[in-house]
């Protein structure tokens, strides 16, 4: 018994040094708002994976032109699982003058209330685009006229921010979704989010299988994005981005939602519960 105290009181001791133990994960509700489809079956493991998570929707966003079939993957997908999944329309050329014609189609259609992914800069696949250019406009016009946001993937430079603002400023009606917080860093953002109160960030894709990461598989939430988050609470939603067919192994859906919790569970509880779902829920008419 003598043993066991000491060991006890060692172990007390050690704790004081290292500090409080790692916050619990976070357990309440959670929405994807952001993922992709690879293929016409993908759903059923990300479907499988969600229910041992708890994730209670997924928002399916399209990828951009790069997959023609992907409007029948995510049709099938809402069909199957009309609980769990909500799709978003896919626009799938933003610089096409007759694109929100289109969309306001697809929309009273599908009845859906987000539109995107839009791809506006991606490094990667040397996608450069104006958001203050006239199609574009025209399509926060709609987004304005429907109160659909539209998600962007826009890789930020100085240069890209200020086309980005222009884009804002001239619709503050439409809300503007920046997925992968635009791969900025959190002081940028913050003053971004600042003077654009139809900004919102989405935080999918940052995840340790990417650069930048909110955080390694195993390591704190960085503490410059931790602050900005719980400062602007309301501005914030999670997302996986799953997107590449690896990404769908159950092993990997189990890491990546593990990851999710686990970084969400580092903020303050009631900032936690915004970012987790109540912004994506609020944001997309999601129930
Ligand atoms: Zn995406």
């Amino acid at each position: 018994m003598r043993g066991a105290g000491a060991l006890a009181l060692t172990l007390l001791a050690a704790l004081a040094v290292v500090g409080p133990a790692a916050a619990a994960d976070y357990t309440g509700p959670l929405i994807d708002a952001h993922s992709h489809l690879p293929n016409a079956t993908a759903i059923d493991a990300y479907v499988a994976a969600m229910k041992r998570h708890n994730v209670r929707k997924v928002v399916l966003l399209g990828v951009g032109g790069v997959q023609p079939d992907e409007v029948e993957w995510i049709e099938a997908a809402v069909k199957k699982y009309p609980d769990l999944v909500s799709a978003g329309v896919r626009v799938p050329d933003p610089t096409n003058m007759a694109a929100a014609g289109q969309l306001d189609v697809e929309l009273a259609r599908t009845k859906a209330r987000v539109m995107g992914e839009v791809h506006i800069r991606q490094a990667s696949r040397k996608i450069e685009r104006d958001p203050s250019a006239p199609a574009f406009m025209k399509i926060l016009e709609l987004s304005a006229q429907r109160g659909v946001p539209i998600v962007i993937h826009d890789e930020l430079t100085p240069a890209a921010a200020a086309s980005l603002e222009a884009a804002l400023a001239a619709h503050r009606e439409a809300v503007i979704v920046l997925a992968h917080a635009g791969e900025a860093k959190p002081r940028d953002l913050e003053r971004l989010l600042g003077r654009n109160a139809n900004l919102r960030v989405d935080l999918s894709g940052m995840h340790f299988q990417r650069t930048p990461s909110l955080a390694k598989e195993k390591g704190p939430l960085h503490p410059a994005w931790k602050a900005l988050i719980a400062k602007m609470p309301d501005r914030f939603l999670m997302g996986v981005d799953a997107l590449a067919a690896r990404l769908f192994e159950p092993a990997m859906l189990d890491r990546l939602m593990t990851w999710t919790r686990r970084v969400l569970g580092e903020l303050p509880p009631d900032v936690a519960e915004r970012v987790a779902w109540k912004n994506a829920s609020v944001l997309y008419h999601l129930d």
